[in-house]
């Protein structure tokens, strides 16, 4: 059997989520399909796969209804930033005075923004969501791109949207072709509970062997994220350890930050990839999300960036659709690569930048990267533009981040 409908976004992770509640106020027929199950709110203790939204973000999930579904004793705003080197000799703090905003940024679980996006989209008559459903193939047709499903029903589409993730099954049919090296390293994440109370701070520090975070999580104060970025055969090793070494292990490693650490959770291990798409579109087909570019999550900004490419691209639509143009023709899915690329560029850049200056071992350079450090942490205006960028502002936001 085969229909058509206008618009086909393949994966239901925050990024195609985020489309899919973004166009759903429009007359277009959408159809998301994603392989996993539907995504439903956590209960009970935190799942650990948690992002730091930015305020851009938490502006876009408030403007298209998204926000208020997210239950708020499961998200912790915090308001500043405490970045440290290994060797104890260079630190900046951030906060969000600095720019007289309350908060910079809000940790909640990936789950709860997925739960909430899909319960916005179910409330959408024009929205159909497909869970348990792969995209098994896809082909560009004379009617437009078609997609083959798990159970062999075709769905031809005016526009494809690959919000596939890193591994992109449309990136590939498309051709699109992607610059990207292996990181090397694994991040592993788990829950931790910590001596000291973690005052609304999030805290990085830079090892030798790559970074780690101590992201605050709700509940009761002295309950943090971490994700910790290593080599894999250290990162083989860290897994290998019982709960009680982990957390000593934890404890040294973060010079007792928050005095001692101790497990909360299991431990997840993930490989962290570096890639970037050369283009973002074609003919009626668009990537969004990890599925156009995944970073290095030290600064937690993917998905930061995927809902903005999101929005940037319902946005475009929007503004065709309004002017009575051709809503799916490549002119208006070029100037939505050419709003999003350049951003996410200097972002992908900026990771590997501060990934190598970390890295270095050779005494002059730590020594040059820790005084300018704590040049940084004296210097007001400086540490304000940075909380800024933390925030997530800059010069070409979609409207709905800015409100
Ligand atoms: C350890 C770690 C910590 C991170 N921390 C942060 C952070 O603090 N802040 C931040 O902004 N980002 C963070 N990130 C990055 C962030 O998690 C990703 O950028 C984000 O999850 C990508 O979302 P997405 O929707 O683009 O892709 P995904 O989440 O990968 O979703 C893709 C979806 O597509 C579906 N799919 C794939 N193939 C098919 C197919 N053939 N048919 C149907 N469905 C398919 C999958 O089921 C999936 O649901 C972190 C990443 C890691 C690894």
């Amino acid at each position: 059997m085969q229909h058509n409908v206008d618009i086909v976004i393949v994966g239901g992770g925050m990024a195609g989520g985020m489309l899919a509640a973004a166009l759903a106020e429009h007359s277009l027929r959408i159809l998301l399909v994603d392989a996993a199950a539907p995504p439903t709110m956590p209960q009970g203790a935190a799942d650990l796969r948690i992002s730091a939204l930015t305020e851009s973000s938490e502006n876009l999930l408030r403007h298209t209804g998204v926000w208020p579904l997210m239950p708020t004793a499961r998200l912790q705003p915090y308001n500043s930033m405490d970045v440290r080197d290994g060797d104890g000799t260079g630190e900046v703090q951030f906060s969000s005075e600095a720019v007289g905003v309350d908060h910079i940024g809000t940790l909640v679980e990936n789950q709860v923004v997925a739960a909430a996006l899909y319960q916005r989209c179910d409330d959408a008559s024009q929205v159909v969501w497909r869970n348990h459903c792969r995209v098994e193939n896809i082909v560009r047709g004379a009617e437009g791109w078609q997609v083959t499903l798990g159970d062999g029903e075709t769905v031809c589409a005016r526009l494809l949207v690959g919000a596939d993730g890193a591994r992109s099954l449309v990136r590939g049919a498309a051709e699109l072709t992607t610059a990207g090296r292996d990181t090397g390293h694994v991040a592993i994440v788990a829950t931790l509970n910590t001596e000291h109370p973690h005052q609304q701070c999030a805290r990085q520090g830079f090892l030798d062997s790559g970074p780690f975070a101590l992201l605050p999580l709700f509940g009761d104060g002295h309950q943090c994220s971490l994700v910790w970025s290593a080599w894999p055969t250290l990162a083989d090793e860290l897994m290998q350890l019982n709960d009680a070494d982990f957390s000593a292990r934890l404890t040294q490693a973060s010079q007792e930050w928050l005095g001692e650490i101790t497990l909360a959770s299991e431990r997840l291990a993930f490989p962290i990839q570096d890639l970037h798409a050369g283009d973002y579109v074609t003919d009626g087909l668009a990537l969004i999300g990890d599925a156009a570019h995944v970073i290095h999550p030290l600064a937690g900004q993917g998905i930061n960036l995927g809902l903005l490419d999101a929005a940037v691209l319902a946005e475009e639509i929007e503004r065709a659709l309004l002017a009575g143009r051709d809503w799916s023709a490549l002119p208006v899915l070029q100037r939505y690569q050419r709003r999003r690329r350049g951003h996410n560029a200097t972002m992908v850049s900026a990771m590997r930048a501060f990934k190598v200056l970390f890295e270095q071992r050779a005494p002059l350079i730590r020594f040059v990267r820790n005084s300018g450090m704590n040049l940084v942490n004296r210097h007001g205006l400086l540490k304000a533009a940075m909380v800024r960028q933390a925030l997530g502002r800059n010069d070409d936001l979609p409207k709905k981040a800015m409100l």
